[in-house]
């Protein structure tokens, strides 16, 4: 068949990167049956955010290993978070009149830092307020391949947020949810009998800035690797600790761009980490979870978690043309919340047209209809589906039978299969490129 590529994963003994360990992949040529392993960055998935490679077996000199270490040493950023901390400290005792961002370095600048800085743009008067707002500040990492740093619209933010609360629990494990983890900050620092805490992990250094080692860690949760070592995380072991009854829960928005076994494997290290924080143990039960991720990667995140299930809310984000609010004219969002907490448990907002459906036991957009054949609310998109008796299960309303390929798809479709499943949605006939779920 034609050739193929596929992610093996963190490795014992693997080479680093600037972003930890590189993960392990298996190239198959066509025609061949043994494929050739090497690492790749974790992080990056495109070349020029990081280029790092390496053939498995790959001998490497004393030479090159000594360039590679001294090459990841100077591609951490220019402060330490401690620096940061300490620099966050005197920035805030400036008067508002010598407080600059710089917005091309995205840093904030103490005043004998100015001179350096002379010829870039950067933003004056900086206020408590914007201090407590890093996300509006700093200009999102669009870069899609890499931080696809998609910021949650505040209607959705805020729904997640009291859903959280609502369901009693006391601490948020941010995990790549920095837009979440500050509405959480600030509700800390503006009620006081809020008392919601939040521990963000995410690869956006920048954000050391704004955040003690207590309220951030820097973290790559494609290979579970905290830059911070052993400090950031025993604050991570700390954090999952529920003392007084405090139940934790994490929430995680992941950049979509694939590697979902990659995520997977991080995250039942982190949810491992929360087990083995109590000492009898909490029985059989998993750390509560909401994982926010695209629709159509429903299989794949169920093949790695089969407790999980998901929900018909629609995620909204502001900086994202396409996945805005459906209501307002524009395309509909495609992101989910999955989660391993009992569906009925999550309400949806009647106001928004979500309604709940008895049968399924769960709360169901206004155009999910209750098919009698499949005894499920089957829309995956927010339209109304049609059942299918040949494919035995309800399909989007736009696709129909080709008896050619015995599926229900596109109209528009060639009929000749690919041998290899999509990676997006695992059904043969066609290449991640032309998925119908992304169309
Ligand atoms: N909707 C969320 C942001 C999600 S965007 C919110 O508004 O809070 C994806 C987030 O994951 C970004 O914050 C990005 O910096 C982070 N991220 C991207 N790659 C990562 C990695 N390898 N490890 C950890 N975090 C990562
Ligand atoms: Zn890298
Ligand atoms: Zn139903
Ligand atoms: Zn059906
Ligand atoms: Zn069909």
């Amino acid at each position: 068949g034609p050739g193929s590529l596929a992610l093996l994963g963190p490795a014992p003994g693997a080479p680093s990167c600037p972003h930890g360990p590189a993960l392990l992949f298996v190239k198959t040529s066509q025609g061949k049956e043994e494929g050739r392993r090497f690492y790749a960055c974790s992080a990056c998935r495109d070349r020029k955010d990081c280029n790092f490679f390496q053939w498995a077996d790959e001998k490497m000199s004393e030479t090159r290993l000594a360039a590679r270490e001294e090459y990841n040493r100077n591609h951490q950023p220019p402060f330490t978070h401690r620096q940061n901390v300490d620099r966050y400290k005197n920035f805030v005792l400036l008067p508002l009149s010598k407080r600059r961002f710089c917005q091309e370095c995205q840093q904030l600048l103490l005043p004998a830092e100015w001179e350096k800085h002379s010829d870039h743009q950067f933003l004056c008067g900086i206020t408590t307020a914007q201090l407590k707002s890093p996300s509006q500040l700093l200009y999102p990492l669009e870069n899609k391949k890499t931080n696809a740093q998609y910021l949650f619209a505040d209607r959705s933010c805020q729904f997640l947020l009291n859903l959280l609360i609502d369901l009693g629990f006391r601490r948020v494990l941010s995990v790549g949810t920095p837009r979440l983890h500050e509405m959480i900050q600030s509700r800390v620092s503006q009620e006081e009998e809020f008392s919601v805490r939040s521990l963000l992990l995410d690869i956006d250094f920048r954000y050391s800035q704004f955040y003690t080692e207590d309220e951030f860690c820097h973290y790559n949760m494609f290979n579970h690797h905290f830059f911070g070592g052993e400090a950031a995380r025993e604050t991570c072991r700390k954090f999952l600790y529920e003392e007084d009854g405090e139940r934790v829960i994490m929430v995680t928005d992941p950049p979509f761009g694939g590697l979902v076994e990659a995520l997977a494997s991080s995250f039942k290290k982190l949810m491992a980490m929360w087990k083995e924080t109590e000492k009898e143990g909490h029985d059989n039960k998993e750390m509560p979870m909401f994982w926010i991720f695209p629709y159509f990667f429903e299989s794949r995140i169920l093949d790695f978690f089969p407790s999980f299930s998901m929900m018909d809310y629609q995620v909204d984000y502001d900086n994202h043309a396409l996945y805005k609010h459906g209501k307002t004219g524009r395309r509909q969002s495609p992101v989910r919340i999955f989660t391993n907490l009992t569906p009925s448990m999550i309400v949806l907002p009647e106001e928004e047209g979500y309604r709940f459906c008895t049968l399924c036991q769960r709360y169901v957009s206004s155009g999910n209809q209750h098919c009698e054949i499949c005894n499920s609310c089957t829309s995956k998109d927010g339209r109304r589906w049609k059942h299918c008796v040949l494919c035995k299960k309800c399909v989007k309303p736009s696709w129909f039978h080709c008896n050619n390929c015995s599926c229900c798809t596109l109209q528009k479709h060639s009929c000749e299969k690919a041998d290899v499943g999509c990676f997006v949605c695992g059904k043969a006939g066609h290449k991640r490129s032309a998925c119908p779920s992304l169309s």
